[in-house]
């Protein structure tokens, strides 16, 4: 089996279940040592058991992205360990309350920041060293077209609001090691797919008519190949393209 990520460390959030689950089996197997990290630690040791069961190595990372002290640490962990990171996949995600914005407690809006926004934030702020210290450090940030239709709806302000943010915030991080660094930093929209989140948000939807997270994980795989050559751009699954953003018209 071809392994090109081989000697690769990829630390993936919100490993747990869903896409992220996806994409760190599917990096494990092509070879890169997966740091998973979720909550549930019991999804994440029967991760571990698949990624072994395939010959595949991962260290698992038990935490709430909520505890921004606990994502400093594992930074450092990361640094003690291996010098380097080469791929950061901020993944984790929650969709939030669905209600006008009016209705929102200020308490779902904060979660739904800090998961979707300020962690992915931390984990930039913590993990930067170690991706400039790689040889062709990569770092894809799961979006949402939520976050930048023309027409936004009703109803999804948490989401859609942290979802813009996350665009800007890789942006923001492209500007800053293009030219300077080896560093690619993408947003991905994955448009509708099978999973959890999808579920809450979509209750009367059926599921089967929905593409797969394992189908995305080799586009998301091709993001972090050390050939990738873009950044500072969003790849929009559903389409299949690569998007440069524009300013409103
Ligand atoms: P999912 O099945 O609900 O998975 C979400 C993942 O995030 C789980 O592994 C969950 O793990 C983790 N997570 C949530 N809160 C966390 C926290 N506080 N700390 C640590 N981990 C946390 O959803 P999904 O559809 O795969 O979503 C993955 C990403 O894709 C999200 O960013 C989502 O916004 C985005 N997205 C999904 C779709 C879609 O149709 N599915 C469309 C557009 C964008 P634990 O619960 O174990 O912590």
């Amino acid at each position: 089996m071809s392994r090109p990520f081989e000697g690769r460390i990829a630390l993936v959030t919100g490993a747990s279940r869903g896409i992220g689950r996806a994409v760190a089996l599917a990096l494990a197997r092509a070879g890169a040592h997966v740091v998973a990290l979720a909550r549930t630690q019991g999804a994440l040791e029967e991760l571990d058991d698949a990624i072994r069961a395939e010959g595949g190595e991962a260290t698992l990372a038990p935490c709430d992205v909520r505890d921004f002290p606990a994502l400093d640490l594992l930074g450092a962990a990361i640094f003690e360990r291996w010098g380097k990171l080469d791929i950061f996949i901020g993944n984790a995600g929650v969709l939030g309350p669905v209600s006008p914005l009016a209705h929102v407690e200020p308490k779902q809006w904060e979660d739904v920041l800090a998961v979707n926004v300020t962690a992915n934030w931390r984990l930039i702020r913590s993990l930067d060293p170690l991706l400039r210290a790689a040889d062709a450090g990569r770092v894809v940030l799961i979006s949402s077209g939520a976050g930048h239709r023309a027409d936004y709806k009703p109803y999804w302000g948490p989401y859609a609001i942290s979802k813009a943010a996350v665009d800007a915030l890789a942006r923001t991080y492209a500007a800053e090691t293009v030219n300077v660094s080896a560093v690619k930093v993408m947003a991905v929209n994955p448009g509708p797919l099978r999973t959890h989140m999808r579920a809450k948000a979509m209750p009367g939807e059926d599921p089967t008519i929905l593409r797969t997270p394992e189908e995305l994980a080799p586009k998301l795989l091709a993001l972090c190949a050390q050939d990738w050559p873009e950044t500072g751009k969003l790849y929009d699954f559903p389409t299949d393209r690569l998007l440069s953003f524009q300013a409103p018209r």
